[in-house]
C-alpha cells in the first residue's frame, strides 16, 4: 500500500534540521553563477519528488511546480526519462523563495544517498560524488551533524518501508559507485549508521576507520585550503 501524505510530513518533521551547523549554501554559493547554492540550481540538481510527496505538498504550498524539458533539449529529455515511476520531476520557485518546511526529501538529504551494501543492509550515508567538486559539504564531511545523520537513518528506514523498491534503486546506486570508485582506485567515505566514519574498499567492501577531518577535500575547496589564508577565500 502507498504512503498517505501526512507519510511526508512526519519525514520533514524528522530531518527538519540543517546538514551542517554552517549555512553550507553560503560556502557553496559564491561558485556559481548568481550566488545560488548548486544544489538549488537545476542547471545542476533536478529535484524529484514522490507522487504522494507531491500530493502532500500541492494544497499547502505554490513553492513547487512540475517540470517538463523544453522539446528543444535532449539532454533534459534524458533526465526526464531516467525520473523513476515513483516520482515526478519538479522545481522550486527559487532559493530566494525558500519555504524550509516544505523542502522536499530529496532537498533535505542532499547531498547523501543511502548506501546499500552487497548483501542488502542499510549501511549509512553515501554522497552523490558527481558533486565533489561543487558542493562543500563533500570536502567537510567532519561537519555533518551527529542529529542529521540519525535522522536520515530513521527517515530512509521508514522510506523503505514505504517504497520497497527503492531499496533496490539505492542498492543498484551504492553499485555503481563501487565500480566507479574502483576504477579510479579510490575508497568510498561512509557515514555509518553506527556514528563512526569508515572508508568502504569498493573491492571487498571492507571497512576501515577514519578521521573524517582527514578526509581529503576536492574542486574549489581543496584549492582554499591550500590557500596560505584560507579565510580569504571567496
Ligand atoms: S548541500 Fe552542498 S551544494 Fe547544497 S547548499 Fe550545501 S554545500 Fe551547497
Amino acid at each position: 500500500m502507498k504512503p498517505s501524505p501526512a507519510f511526508f510530513a512526519q519525514l520533514y518533521r524528522l530531518l527538519a534540521m540543517p546538514v551542517t551547523e554552517e549555512d553550507c549554501g553560503r560556502k557553496c554559493g559564491p561558485y556559481n553563477e548568481g550566488g545560488v547554492p548548486f544544489c538549488c540550481d537545476p542547471r545542476h540538481a533536478l529535484p524529484t519528488l514522490y507522487r504522494e510527496e507531491w500530493a502532500f505538498l500541492q494544497p499547502r504550498t505554490t513553492l513547487w511546480r512540475l517540470w517538463t524539458p523544453e522539446a528543444d533539449d535532449p539532454e533534459a529529455a534524458r533526465l526526464a526519462q531516467e525520473v523513476p515511476e515513483t516520482q515526478v520531476p519538479a522545481v522550486c520557485r527559487g532559493v530566494a523563495f525558500c519555504q524550509r518546511e516544505y523542502r522536499s526529501l530529496v532537498c533535505r538529504a542532499f547531498p547523501f544517498f543511502p548506501y546499500i551494501g552487497r548483501e542488502n543492509a542499510f549501511w549509512g550515508l553515501a554522497y552523490y560524488w558527481q558533486f565533489e567538486d561543487r558542493c562543500w559539504v563533500l570536502s567537510h564531511l567532519n561537519r555533518v551533524r551527529m542529529d542529521f545523520r540519525q535522522a536520515f537513518v530513521t527517515a530512509y528506514e521508514r522510506l523503505f518501508t514505504a517504497y520497497p523498491q527503492e531499496r533496490e534503486t539505492f542498492r543498484y546506486h551504492s553499485q555503481v559507485m563501487r565500480r566507479v570508485f574502483a576504477r579510479q582506485g579510490r575508497d568510498i567515505p561512509l557515514l555509518h549508521r553506527d556514528g563512526h566514519t569508515y572508508l568502504i574498499n569498493p573491492r571487498d567492501e571492507s571497512l576501515r576507520p577514519v578521521d573524517p577531518a582527514r578526509l581529503p577535500k576536492h574542486g574549489v575547496y581543496r584549492l582554499e585550503d591550500e590557500l596560505p589564508f584560507p579565510d580569504e577565500a571567496v
